[in-house]
């Protein structure tokens, strides 16, 4: 179990990665107002609690059952595309709150389950064992350890489906970031060279 402030830098620093270079070039520019710095400071506070989102029972079970235990509501894990599915709806609600427009509210509902999905990355790198198909299947799996040549014995064709199951799950985790922030006030494109 990586720690809390891991998962949050992870998704900040590592799935936005060019989102926080896009902050910083503007931040050395002087080329933002306080406002769209208030602005910024919601997302990445809202990025970071749907970062920790999957883990959401920990402080729960510390209180109440004096156990660790994170992973579970009862018994039921919270470290599933079922459970990280519902981070959508939460920050799309959220997101309605905020700026009182549907199509926005989509967006932070987007970038909200990206930063749940990313969690559920870095805890698979870490230990692997993740719940991904609870309730249709209770096997943990491990995407990533997957990806070791002794794992697919030897056959290639193995060896590269489940490389590319990991490379597209890591992009999509990315790309789906990327396209709500794109919708928020960041502008990602190629200029034309004149
Ligand atoms: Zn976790």
């Amino acid at each position: 179990m990586p720690y809390p402030v891991a998962h949050v830098m992870f998704f900040v620093f590592c799935i936005c990665a060019i989102a926080v270079y896009t902050i910083f070039v503007a931040l050395l520019r002087r080329d933002i107002s306080s406002r769209d710095i208030r602005h910024l400071l919601l997302l990445l506070f809202i990025g970071a609690f749907f970062a920790l989102y999957p883990d959401i029972t920990a402080g729960y079970n510390i209180i109440v059952n004096g156990t660790l235990e994170h992973t579970l509501i009862g018994p039921i894990p919270t470290h599933s595309l079922l459970f990280s599915s519902f981070a959508l709806l939460f920050g799309a609600i959220i997101g309605y709150m905020l700026y009182r427009e549907f199509g926005k509210a989509v967006y932070m509902g987007l970038f909200a389950e990206s930063a749940s999905l990313s969690h559920l990355l870095l805890d698979d790198l870490a230990r692997g064992g993740i719940h991904y198909f609870y309730p249709i299947s209770s096997r943990a799996i491990s995407v990533f350890s997957y990806m070791d040549v002794g794992l697919a014995c030897g056959n290639l064709i193995n060896y590269m489906l489940a490389s590319y199951a990991a490379v597209f799950y890591l992009i999509a985790v990315m790309m789906m970031a990327l396209f709500a922030l794109n919708h928020l006030g960041f502008e990602f494109r190629y200029r034309s060279e004149k």
